[in-house]
C-alpha cells in the first residue's frame, strides 16, 4: 500500500520560513506551557487517565455537551483512525471529496475498505459552494473536510445538514481548521445522531507537537469509539496542556483573529500579482500562479530563498501551491520573494 506522505519537517537548525503544514506561527498560551512544566513531575511514572476525564469535561462544557459525547485522540488523525476501526469493516466503502485530506485513502487501505472519491470543483465564493449538489455515495462513512484542505473553503452548516438528511451513513466533519472559519457543524449534533465532529488542537491552539484531537458525537457513537481507542492514547502532558488550552478563549480569539486578518491581506496581495486564490476559511490559502508560471518552479524558487510552502505532485493539484498563513512579517517577506521570483530575479 501507499503510506501517508506528511509535509516536510526541516531538520533542526535549518533556517526556513515554514509554511507547508499549517502550523500556527504563534506560541501556545503561557498558561499551557506552565501546565506542561508542572505536569513534568514524578507523576510521569504513572499511566495517564485512560479516559481523559478532565479534558472531556472541559471540552464538553465549552460547547454545551455532555462528557459522554466526547472522545479524545492523539491528534485528530487518531480520531479519524478510531472512526475507521470502529465503524468500517473490510470491504465497506468510505466517501470523501477529491481533493481533501489525503489520509482518508490511506486509512481505507489499512482497513481494506473501498474508497468513493467525489470530485470537488474549484469555486469562486461561498455562494457557489452552497449550491454544490449534495452527494449521496454508497458508503458507510463520509469524511467531509471542512474547511477543506488543500482548497480552504468551509461548508455552511445548512449544506452539512442537507448532506446528513440524504446520506444514510455516518458523516465525519473533519474540522481541524474550523476555529478559523465562520461556521462549525457542532450545533448540528443536537439533532443528528449520525454526525461525528473531529477537532484538532494542532492549528488554532498552537499544539501540533502535543498531539491532541477531540471527537464530538452522539453518546452512542462516542461509547463505541471509546471501546476501540488505545487505552492510553493521550499522554499525561498532552492532557494537562489541552485542559489549560481550551478555556483560554482570549488567547484563541486573539491569535486566530490575527491569522484571519493576515490571510485576507496576503490573498489580496497575491491577487494583485495575478495569482488566483481560492476563498479560504482556514489558516492557509490555495493559490494558482498566473499562466506561464509553473507552480512547481515557484515552489522550488521559494525553497531556495528559504520559504517552505506545499506543492502537491498530484493530478489536479500540481498547478497550485498551498501556503500556510504565518505572522504578518513572514507573509510580507514571502510576498516579496514571490514578486522577485515573478521578475525572474
Ligand atoms: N484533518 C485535516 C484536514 C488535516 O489537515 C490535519 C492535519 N494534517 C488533520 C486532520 C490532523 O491533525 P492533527 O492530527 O494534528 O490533529
Amino acid at each position: 500500500m501507499e503510506g501517508y506522505v506528511p509535509g516536510l519537517q526541516p531538520a533542526p537548525g535549518q533556517k526556513l520560513v515554514k509554511l507547508n503544514t499549517n502550523e500556527n506561527p504563534f506560541p501556545p498560551a503561557p498558561r499551557v506551557l506552565e501546565a506542561i512544566r508542572s505536569a513534568s513531575s514524578d507523576a510521569l511514572r504513572l499511566y495517564p487517565d485512560p479516559s481523559a476525564s478532565l479534558l472531556r469535561e472541559r471540552a464538553a462544557s465549552l460547547y454545551g455537551f455532555d462528557p459522554s459525547q466526547v472522545v479524545c485522540g492523539n491528534g485528530s488523525d487518531d480520531i479519524l483512525a478510531i472512526v475507521m476501526r470502529t465503524f468500517v469493516d473490510e470491504g465497506d466503502a468510505i466517501a470523501f471529496f477529491q481533493p481533501s485530506y489525503s489520509l482518508y485513502p490511506v486509512l481505507a487501505s489499512i482497513a481494506r475498505a473501498r474508497t468513493v472519491p467525489i470530485p470537488l470543483p474549484r469555486v469562486s465564493g461561498p455562494g457557489e459552494l452552497e449550491r454544490l449538489p449534495v452527494p449521496c455515495p454508497e458508503a458507510k462513512v463520509f469524511f467531509l473536510t471542512t474547511p477543506n484542505s488543500p482548497y480552504g473553503y468551509g461548508f455552511a452548516m445548512a449544506w452539512i445538514a442537507r448532506l446528513l438528511s440524504v446520506f444514510p451513513g455516518i458523516v465525519v466533519a473533519d474540522e481541524a481548521y474550523a476555529d478559523f472559519a465562520r461556521e462549525t457543524s457542532l450545533p448540528l449534533l443536537a439533532s443528528h445522531p449520525r454526525l461525528i465532529v473531529a477537532r484538532s488542537l494542532s492549528k488554532a491552539y498552537s499544539l501540533a507537537g502535543m498531539r491532541v484531537g477531540l471527537a464530538f458525537a452522539h453518546e452512542t457513537l462516542a461509547a463505541e469509539m471509546a471501546k476501540v481507542k488505545d487505552s492510553y492514547n493521550l499522554s499525561g502532558l498532552a492532557q494537562a496542556a489541552a485542559c489549560e488550552a481550551l478555556p483560554d478563549r482570549e488567547h484563541l480569539r486573539e491569535t486566530t483573529a490575527r491569522i484571519v486578518a493576515t490571510r485576507g491581506q496576503f490573498a489580496a496581495r497575491l491577487s494583485r500579482l495575478g495569482f488566483s486564490v481560492l476563498p479560504s476559511e482556514a489558516n492557509f490559502l490555495f493559490t494558482v500562479p498566473p499562466a506561464g508560471r509553473p507552480a512547481k518552479a515557484l515552489y522550488e524558487g521559494l525553497r531556495a530563498r528559504g520559504f517552505l510552502v506545499r506543492w502537491f505532485p498530484t493530478a489536479g493539484l500540481s498547478d497550485g501551491l498551498r501556503i500556510s498563513i504565518g505572522t504578518g512579517a513572514d507573509m510580507e517577506a514571502l510576498a516579496r520573494a514571490i514578486e522577485e521570483e515573478s521578475h525572474g530575479g
